[in-house]
């Protein structure tokens, strides 16, 4: 079978298959039943393929073994690596992913793409600039109710494809591979019981990037403050030179972090301070706020300023209390991709070999390879082609 239609049947199969995760999900794992369809799916499939140690664990992660057909006692099987495939079964919680209806929309000639369920917000180049480089070609989208979940779906699919090329042509000479397909990816949870010594593998690439030929190696150095500000709460009508309200210092606070240090003013390779969550009364409010940066410097600088928020806030009223606690979140992965330089080469060279100009990237959030960095197993981030767009739509 041609193998663009391949991947494309795949990928269609996949999608209808309704795999949101949910954020805040603690009694159990994965945090959504529906997960599993697709998990089983997949089992099914691998099997089919012939591969080897096809399973499902009891936390919904997904794998199995393609075994090297190098002979082992050729000098091309010396030092070959078992190489790790990653892509995740969950789309984004905050779209629905039911009843998804794939549109394709046959040799893109440019301009806005409309999606028919919601014609009034169609997906125009001036927000998606990238849309440029895939005139000429075709273009799946969800009808507009729905997201389309391309993330991952589109990195499973390429996957699948592969293995099934792999299969069905053996004069392709491959290492052993390792496939993993892992759930609540999207709610930060992707790796939380990953067992990355049954994986077994000495590399790894996870399939869950954007524009084509994209290798990203750099993920933000990730914290996360949680600032508790302690007030005295006071009858209002009897509070003069008594009540310290802690709501209002929650929204000094705030006022001090520098607008040029945010999410909504930085790009690139900025750090930013985020303050994204806040609830709390006249005694006691609390604030949580991201901290990001690509490196220990950064992070260091971020976090002096809350420190500097905290004692401008306590000059104006030493009676309140405020404790800033730290916690860590991810580190970037470049600091472990950078001992092995050769994981990264061989993805550009591969990327080459199929008529692209590889780009490397830094992604300004994490990944689950960013995790699995630190816990031994190197793990970059390729292209899986899902351009644009979070939300309904693309994405
Ligand atoms: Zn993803």
């Amino acid at each position: 079978m041609d193998i663009r239609k391949e991947v494309v049947d795949r990928f269609l199969r996949y999608v209808r298959i309704d795999t949101q995760s949910k954020e805040g999900v603690e009694d159990r794992y994965p945090s959504t039943e529906k997960q599993l369809q697709l998990a089983r799916l997949l089992v099914d499939e691998l099997k089919d393929l012939g591969l080897e140690e096809v399973q499902l664990d009891q936390h919904g992660y997904v794998t199995a073994t393609l075994p090297q057909n190098i002979p082992p006692d050729t000098k091309a099987a010396s030092n070959l690596p078992t190489v790790g495939l990653l892509a995740h079964l969950d789309t984004y919680p905050e779209v629905s992913g039911k009843n998804v209806n794939p549109i394709i929309h046959k040799n893109y000639s440019g301009g806005k793409i409309v999606l028919p369920q919601l014609p009034d917000s169609p997906i125009l180049p001036r927000d998606n600039p990238e849309l440029e480089r895939y005139k000429g070609d075709d273009i799946i989208t969800s009808d507009g109710t729905t997201l389309l979940g391309a993330d991952d779906k589109a990195g499973i699919a390429e996957i699948m494809t592969m293995l099934a090329r792999l299969r069905s042509d053996l004069s392709l000479p491959h290492p052993r591979i390792r496939v993993g397909f892992t759930p609540d990816e999207e709610v930060g949870n992707g790796t939380k019981y990953f067992d990355v010594k049954a994986f077994a593998a000495d590399v790894a690439y996870t399939a869950d990037g954007s524009g084509m030929g994209e290798v990203e190696d750099e993920t933000f150095c990730a914290d996360s403050a949680n600032i508790q500000i302690k007030g005295i709460d006071v009858h209002p009508g009897y509070a003069k030179g008594k009540m310290v309200n802690a709501v209002r210092l929650a929204a000094e606070f705030i006022s001090k972090i520098p607008i040029k240090h945010t999410p909504e003013t930085t790009e690139g390779r900025e750090s930013y301070l985020h303050p994204y969550q806040i609830t709390g009364n006249v005694s006691e409010a609390k604030l949580v706020t991201l901290v990001r940066s690509f490196d220990q410097e950064g992070l260091d600088q971020m976090k002096a300023m809350l420190e500097r928020a905290k004692q401008e806030v306590l000059k104006n009223e030493p009676r309140a209390e405020i404790r800033i606690d730290i916690k860590e979140s991810y580190r970037n992965m470049k600091e472990v991709l950078d001992k092995y330089p050769e994981i990264v080469k061989c993805a550009e060279a591969a990327i080459q070999q199929c008529g692209m100009t590889p780009v490397r990237k830094a992604i300004r959030g994490g990944t689950d390879g960013a995790r699995l960095c630190f816990v031994g197993l190197p793990t970059p981030n390729l292209s899986a082609s899902m351009p644009v767009r979070r939300g309904q739509g693309i994405t």
